[in-house]
């Protein structure tokens, strides 16, 4: 009877893929196909601690890479966890959640990262789990903080408070695609504060602050500075996808 129902709801309501569009069928939750889900590499044992992307084969963790070597001075955090590289079905995920309205991927990258959190001994070591804020025009224009989406579904599978209204977003900042590392880096310098009234949230805790894509690092080390400027012990970060640079996002 169920799978009658199922079946029938298939063939009034299509549910499509949001990455290949192949319909789904049955118990298919979506919003991916499973075939689809397991071309994603996530990342391994081969890892960067520095910005979280994945290595060869055989490399094991270092502490710095090909990505960030310039960024020796860090990016305010102790650990970057990333789920993979930006490309492939990993990047169609990414932009399917930030600009198509799939708002359910954030459960598949989240899930991800929670796992990973767990492998690398993450989750021992923070105390609770804060979106990239956007700014507030930028949230009404799309209707939703993807970063938020990700976080929620991560704080409830790490078992971490959510702090959701911590940060903020000041300055609705330029586009960060079209610059250059310094532009990116000068664009979003003084962009995050901690909400007033909230630092006693902040203060001492060890915060997992969460971005569906990190670039160059510039908004991820500008949104760390800001926490621990507000009182935060340390930040560890989460990245659905870890994209080279010049990659255009
Ligand atoms: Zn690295």
């Amino acid at each position: 009877m169920r799978a009658l129902v199922d079946g029938l709801l298939d063939l009034m309501l299509p549910r499509h893929c949001a990455v290949s569009g192949r319909p789904l069928i049955g118990d298919e939750a979506g919003p991916i196909a499973p075939e689809v889900l397991r071309e994603v590499q996530v990342a391994g044992a081969d890892y960067c601690t520095r910005c979280g992307a994945p290595q060869g084969p055989g490399v094991g963790v270092v502490k710095d890479c090909n990505l960030c070597r310039d960024y020796l001075q860090g990016f305010g955090t102790r650990e970057i966890v990333a789920v993979g590289l930006y490309t492939g079905v990993l990047k169609e995920m990414c932009l399917a959640l930030k600009f198509g309205g799939e708002r359910r991927v954030a459960g598949a990258l989240s899930a991800w990262l929670a796992q990973l959190c767990f492998d690398r001994g993450i989750v021992g070591r923070i105390d609770a789990v804060v979106p990239m804020p956007l700014h507030v025009i930028r949230r009404f224009e799309r209707g939703y903080n993807q970063a938020a989406l990700i976080a929620r579904e991560l704080a409830a599978a790490l078992e971490k408070p959510l702090l959701d209204d911590v940060l903020q977003r000041e300055r609705a900042t330029r586009r960060q695609a079209k610059l250059s590392a310094a532009q990116r880096k000068s664009n979003v310098a003084d962009a995050f504060t901690v909400r007033s009234g909230r630092s006693d949230a902040l203060s001492g805790k060890r915060l997992l602050l969460v971005d569906d894509v990190m670039t160059t690092g510039a908004t991820l080390a500008a949104a760390a500075r800001a926490l621990k400027k507000g009182g935060a012990k340390g930040v560890y970060g989460a990245v659905a996808a870890r994209a080279p640079l010049g990659d255009d996002i």
